[in-house]
């Protein structure tokens, strides 16, 4: 399993810096919501992430590590584990559909709010996340989808799903220590990139806010 999680991190890492050059510094306010993929990831300290770098920047990389172990995981479920393996499909069979605005982004925006945060001199005219539970409450009302039956399963079914449940978290924190182990060794790289692609912003615009403090009236 390690060999074949290096490979796939020192991809998502090649994947992470050939996008960090498109990267630029927000001047918007901050995001006053916690990300729960970033929010004391060991994943940001594998990649020796310290708090001056950007959520986006963070968030791009964690991301795509994040793929890596959820597919490491389905596979691992679609091989070994049966029933998680046939709770999980009946799950997504299920899945509403119609407008989702938040599939097939790129990972770098995966698990962001899909709206900025709400400013009460600029409403919006609608958000995205109005509009996909319209699509979708529109969607279920012409399905007339009513609600599935759950399965109902004996002691014995119960006792072997909670075993498998127990495996696959079992899998997911292997693969993910394997995941932050393989980081590390990517640390420098990512260290350079941020050096070059990302502090000069951060300094200019530092540099921009103290000079409009010092010369209010200037602007
Ligand atoms: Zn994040």
């Amino acid at each position: 399993m390690a060999d074949s999680i290096e490979g796939r991190v020192r991809t998502g890492v090649d994947a992470f810096l050939r996008w960090l050059p498109r990267w630029e510094v927000g001047t918007s306010r901050a995001r006053t919501r916690v990300c729960r993929l970033c929010l004391g990831s060991p994943v940001a300290t594998a990649a020796g992430f310290d708090h001056d770098v950007p959520h986006a920047v963070q968030h791009a990389l964690l991301s795509r590590m994040r793929q890596i172990v959820d597919e490491a995981v389905d596979e691992y479920t679609a091989r070994n584990l049966p029933m998680v393996a046939r709770e999980l499909s009946k799950g997504e069979a299920q899945e509403p559909t119609g407008y989702r605005p938040e599939q097939g982004l790129p990972p770098e925006f995966q698990g962001l709010p899909l709206d900025p945060e709400p400013d009460p001199e600029q409403p919006f005219l609608f958000t995205l996340e109005e509009l996909a539970t319209e699509d979708q409450r529109e969607a279920q009302a012409r399905a007339g989808a009513p609600d599935p039956e759950p399965t109902v399963f004996t002691e014995e079914a119960k006792k072997a799903l909670s075993t498998e449940l127990e495996l696959a978290d079992d899998h997911a924190r292997q693969v993910g220590t394997a995941v932050c182990l393989a980081l590390v060794e990517h640390r420098q790289r990512i260290a350079d990139a941020i050096d070059r692609l990302v502090e000069p912003q951060i300094d200019e615009l530092l540099a921009e806010l103290s000079k409009a403090l010092e010369n209010p009236r200037s602007r």
